[in-house]
């Protein structure tokens, strides 16, 4: 159908103050993973379930618990709205949008309480605003003017608001796709990350390869170095090696992806003694590395191994290397996919310019869809404030994407 673009804007002007306040009052809710100190999304999702009940929507509304011992009720609610007043059959067109948000991080950056959400110089501040609360509010909207406007639909439309995105899915989207609760026509996009001008759609992302390294010696007194094996060198020597190493051996580069070539940073190190006089006996290290898809996954792996060995006999040390990695393909979507052509159309009718296909670092909820073979796209109109202290999205954007959201629900 023609998308009825003033008709369209026109009730969203008409919103506008509705959808700030409603989102707003769910911005207000944190929703942190027990493993970062917060009890799930219980009461956020019951917050969502309540705005969508009062808006008519309770019958379509389906709440799949996942349990985890950790959350409030020891339960992570995933919630699954399905439209479909014609009973049409699949594919769906489906958006997935995460609930859960990361921890503040310091608090004396933040210029405003976090989770008192305000619009300062045209942009919303609030944890949670870029990182997910735009995809979530913009899907629901989009979906809410579908129905007040009653647009003609020729698919069923499922908003779904996951648990668990920022710690690996266990509780959200990956076993709903495990259940088989789409089917491989679906049409899916994942609003969950995109550039200022909205004109980026993510198709392919990195495989995620993570180390973790232990090295052992002997803990004792600074002053007596001869009795003790200090672990700070021997795992210094190793991290040292091993970045020369890396980067110097797998440099190939894809222009897909942002930056085009695999990555391997060394990130936290465990805290290893609590005073300055004693030789720490252990060091544990991890290694994010974001590896493209073509990458020498397996000779990775050795130039860890090898290089450890090495290290281990020049020190008399013990080194132990964990590997974690997905030994699957991640696919990489087509320009010529129902999905890409269906967002680029529904982009155009609001944003002008050519939309160019990207590969990311990784780390959304489409890698699960995609490795069940299911077509999903990750895009978003932010600016790259995720995770940040002083967390926005911009106003005037969740206008527009509610409006783009209605073009790809509708098309
Ligand atoms: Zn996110």
């Amino acid at each position: 159908m023609n998308f009825p673009k003033q008709q369209v804007i026109r009730w969203i002007n008409e919103q506008k103050e509705d959808i700030l306040e409603i989102y707003k009052s769910i911005l207000r809710i944190p929703a942190l993973a027990p493993k970062n100190g917060g009890d799930g999304e219980w009461d956020k999702a019951q917050k969502i379930i309540e705005i969508i009940t009062s808006w008519g929507w309770k019958d379509w509304l389906e709440v799949v618990e996942v349990p985890d011992p950790k959350a409030k009720n020891q339960s992570r609610p995933n919630i699954i709205i399905t439209y479909n007043p014609e009973n049409l059959s699949t594919p769906a067109i489906v958006s997935v949008a995460h609930m859960d948000i990361v921890p503040v991080g310091d608090l004396s950056e933040w210029d405003h309480d976090p989770f008192d959400p305000i619009v300062k110089d045209g942009k919303l501040f609030g944890r949670g605003t870029e990182d997910n609360g735009q995809g979530l509010i913009c899907s629901l909207y989009g979906l809410k003017c579908i129905v007040d406007l009653k647009l003609t639909i020729a698919n069923p439309i499922k908003v779904v608001i996951v648990a668990d995105e920022e710690l690996g899915s266990t509780y959200g989207i990956r076993p709903l796709v495990e259940q088989n609760r789409f089917s491989p026509e679906d049409i899916v996009v994942v609003p969950d990350a995109g550039v200022k001008s909205g004109l980026e759609i993510e198709v392919a992302e990195k495989k995620p390869f993570q180390v973790h390294i232990i090295t052992e010696g002997h803990q004792g007194h600074a002053a007596r170095p001869n009795d003790a094996l200090n672990t700070q060198p021997v795992a210094n020597d190793l991290a040292s090696k091993l970045f020369e190493e890396l980067h110097t051996r797998f440099t190939e580069s894809d222009p897909l992806f942002y930056p085009p070539v695999s990555t391997f940073e060394p990130t936290k190190r465990v805290n290893n003694v609590e005073n300055t006089n004693t030789l720490p006996g252990r060091d544990e290290q991890w290694w994010d590395c974001r590896l493209l898809p073509n990458a020498p996954v397996e000779e990775i792996k050795k130039v860890f191994q090898t290089t450890a060995a090495e290290i281990e006999k020049k020190w008399n040390a013990k080194i132990t290397v964990n590997i974690r990695t997905r030994d699957i393909k991640i696919p990489t979507i087509n320009a010529d996919t129902p999905v890409v052509r269906r967002l680029q159309k529904a982009i155009g009718t609001m944003i002008e310019g050519e939309t160019t296909l990207v590969g990311i670092g990784g780390g959304t909820c489409a890698a699960f869809f995609r490795m069940a073979g299911i077509k999903a796209i990750v895009w978003g109109h932010m600016d790259h404030k995720a995770h940040e202290t002083n967390e926005y999205c911009v106003v005037e954007n969740l206008y527009t994407d509610i409006a783009i959201f209605t073009a790809f629900f509708t098309a």
